[in-house]
């Protein structure tokens, strides 16, 4: 192009636009290199489509240079690199560039407005939009579009927005503004009013305004209303896309409609729809969400030949809401890395929680070294709280604290992951510091928070303090208390001995109280030994969860430790007639990456020879510290000796769990236990000599909470 003739000019405007429209930055550049050294002179046309070229291919750098080697900026020039700086976050910098345009158009404005609402940002939009009318422009459907959907989290001000659509008659001019009045009163609860927007739209309404409607339904748990919506644009012959399909899936699953849902599954593959990604994750949200099997959600995923990565973050999540099905969410997760996905902060906050579930903590650690190497940034505070969940879950609360300690920001989720975790390990104390310091730092608790709180106390005998939080709960926070916050303090009183008090409580219930208070107090009682209460207890448990073997377990276990047992053959006798089990105990111990599982007088492991021996020499060792069995906890009637009731103690899950553990590893290397039960007196009291004896940190993560033995101490302080 030494040689410049309209011709050539023409070829290479041409050339510029396809590079542009390709993202072809190679030729560009090459293009511009060309364009710098050759005779053509500056035009601010072809500057501004080299500033467009390198916002497209994300070359911000290269688009600024550009730009200020432009001898005289026009408007275009502006507006082009002002968005360059919008899509890569940089808002202040397009604030700057946008303050000093000498005459700024519509665009210029709408681009701003759009950047301030997409991030939340009202006021800075609303003052832009005032702008717009001070310097005399003509909004237009894209100003308000943008400053409805930023007003969202306010109603007074989008019915004010509303009434300006109307009076100068925007309504009739621009669909979406009307599609952003509808979302927007939808959000906000004013399902009606988003009804009305849309019935007046009278034939000027188009896809996007019938999807907004179908999403607002299934927001407002409306799914037979979605579905009849979407037969109509099927029968209107409207243009139907996936965002509509899966506003209409979202629909059934908000309202847990698995059949309506199947039916609208059938629809879809005789649409040939069920092998789209986006569709397929509606399809596997619902039905993983709807009390389907995974397998029927592995189906419909093998069944869509091109995944996307919402698609596999879908069906991670699905296997993650299920306890037992962790290890497939790892394997899900491991399977994507490997097809070559690059997983986002929402896999990893997926997967990080399944591992909280898993047996295996192992799990947990690798997925974190993992998203340290990985490219999203290390500050996320979703992906921070699910790691500090996970530690703590897994029994490593040092890691948990650790992690919470260096994050850079918390949020309300942060202090009652952190609390949660300090109050399933027994540490009272330390859960109530924290969450007074959430108090000092201006963080609001929630409903959750105070579960949390209440359950602290609970387990640390703290029943003063436990008080005076549910009042603050109530009075200072004005939450209502739910069913698990009364089940705390039904614990707490019923630990502390308070069993008629707690009792009291439970008759004072303002609603039905359902099994979950009775079944604390059961507990209580077991602990303090009030049969008739226990009774009573365990009758309205039985009530309204006549299936559940815990109760007739509980009485049969007291019956033992009172020594009648006659009455544990009565229990059990129910319980045959009802055929109801015991859910057999088990506890399990991951060494090596590899879980071994323990069943009591287990016979199965391959080295349980070794194991048996290894813990007849423990108990000796302990016997001399002051062991002696606790043979009422045996639940078998003496045989005149006594030698079976002992033999089956010392046999008990967790206590074989931790001899292989302790035969396997290190000296003075800490081991952790799961149980699927509560850990037995029995078993509590030898742990708690063993650690004495081996020297040894022993965890023991039971049902209910954890214990972490040290020195013949357990950090329940046998609160339990
Ligand atoms: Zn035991
Ligand atoms: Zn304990």
């Amino acid at each position: 192009m030494y040689q410049t003739s309209w011709f050539t000019l023409i070829n290479f405007c041409q050339l510029l636009k396809s590079c542009i429209a390709h993202k072809n930055l190679l030729t560009g550049k090459s293009l511009h290199t060309l364009y710098i050294k050759s005779v053509i002179p500056p035009s601010i046309f072809l500057s501004n489509h080299f500033i467009l070229l390198y916002s497209k291919c994300r070359h911000l750098s290269a688009a600024r240079n550009t730009f200020n080697l432009t001898p005289y900026p026009n408007v275009f020039s502006y507006n082009t690199i002002i968005a360059a700086y919008v899509k890569e976050g940089q808002i202040q910098i397009a604030h700057q560039l946008f303050d000093k345009i000498p005459e700024p158009d519509i665009v210029s404005f709408n681009t701003l407005i759009a950047a301030y609402a997409n991030r939340g940002e009202i006021w800075p939009a609303l003052k832009l939009f005032d702008g717009i009318r001070d310097i005399g422009l003509e909004l237009d459907g894209f100003s308000f579009s943008s400053i409805i959907s930023a007003s969202v989290n306010n109603v007074l001000l989008i019915t004010q927005l509303h009434c300006l659509v109307v009076k100068g008659g925007y309504d009739v001019l621009y669909a979406s503004v009307n599609n952003s009045l509808v979302s927007c009163y939808s959000k906000n609860g004013f399902l009606n009013e988003a009804k009305r927007v849309f019935c007046e739209m009278n034939g000027r309404e188009d896809e996007v305004s019938w999807n907004a409607m179908i999403v607002a339904y299934g927001q407002h748990k409306e799914g037979v209303k979605a579905l009849e919506l979407f037969q109509e644009m099927v029968k209107r012959g409207l243009y139907i896309d996936m965002y509509t399909l899966a506003s209409v899936l979202t629909a059934f699953t908000s309202l847990v409609d698995r059949l309506g849902g199947l039916q609208f599954h059938g629809q879809l593959i005789k649409m040939g729809f069920n092998s789209n990604p986006h569709v397929g994750s509606g399809l596997i949200d619902l039905y993983s969400k709807c009390g389907c099997s995974m397998l029927d959600c592995k189906k419909i995923f093998e069944e869509i030949p091109e995944r996307d990565l919402v698609l596999w973050n879908t069906m991670i999540s699905g296997y993650s809401q299920f306890e037992e099905l962790s290890e497939e969410a790892v394997t899900c997760f491991r399977d994507m890395l490997r097809v070559g996905y690059r997983p986002d902060d929402c896999s990893f906050v997926c997967v990080i929680s399944a591992c909280s579930s898993s047996q295996s903590p192992s799990h947990g650690k690798q997925i974190h070294s993992l998203a340290l190497k990985s490219d999203i940034p290390s500050n996320l505070i979703a992906v921070n709280n699910a790691l500090v969940a996970m530690y703590a879950k897994c029994g490593n609360l040092q890691d948990a604290r650790r992690l919470f300690d260096t994050m850079p920001e918390h949020n309300v989720v942060s202090l009652n992951t952190i609390i949660d975790g300090y109050a399933q390990h027994g540490l009272g104390h330390e859960a109530l510091h924290l969450f007074n310091w959430m108090l000092e730092i201006d963080i609001m608790p929630t409903a959750i928070t105070f579960i949390s709180v209440l359950s602290a106390c609970a387990h640390t005998g703290k029943v003063e303090e436990g008080q005076k939080y549910f009042d603050m709960m109530k009075r200072k926070f004005g939450i209502v208390p739910e069913a698990e916050h009364y089940s705390c303090m039904i614990d707490m009183l019923g630990r502390a001995g308070k069993l008629l008090e707690a009792e009291q409580l439970i008759e004072s219930l303002p609603y039905n109280p359902g099994s979950i208070a009775w079944a604390a107090l059961l507990g209580a009682c077991r602990k303090h030994g009030n049969i008739d209460l226990a009774v009573k207890a365990a009758n309205q448990v039985l009530l309204t969860d006549g299936s559940n073997p815990a109760p007739y377990v509980m009485l049969a276990n007291m019956f033992a430790d009172a020594e009648r047992w006659d009455d544990v053959a009565k229990v059990r006798r129910l319980m045959r007639n009802r055929n109801l089990r015991k859910k057999p105990g088990c506890s399990w111990i991951e060494l090596n990456k590899k879980v071994h599982i323990f069943v009591a007088e287990d016979a199965s492991h391959p080295m349980i020879r070794e194991i048996y021996e290894y813990l007849e020499e423990i108990l000796l060792k302990i016997k001399h510290v002051g062991y002696v069995p606790d043979v009422r906890l045996a639940l078998v009637k003496d045989d005149g000796i006594g030698e079976e009731r002992v033999r089956r103690l010392v046999h008990h899950s967790e206590k074989l769990a931790v001899a292989y553990g302790l035969l396997s590893t290190k000296e003075g290397e800490p081991i952790l236990v799961g149980k699927n039960l509560r850990i037995c007196g029995d078993c509590h009291n030898a742990i708690k000599l063993i650690s004495a004896v081996t020297e040894r940190e022993i965890t023991v993560r039971d049902a209910r909470r954890f214990h972490c033995f040290k020195d013949g101490k357990c950090t329940c302080g046998d609160y339990w």
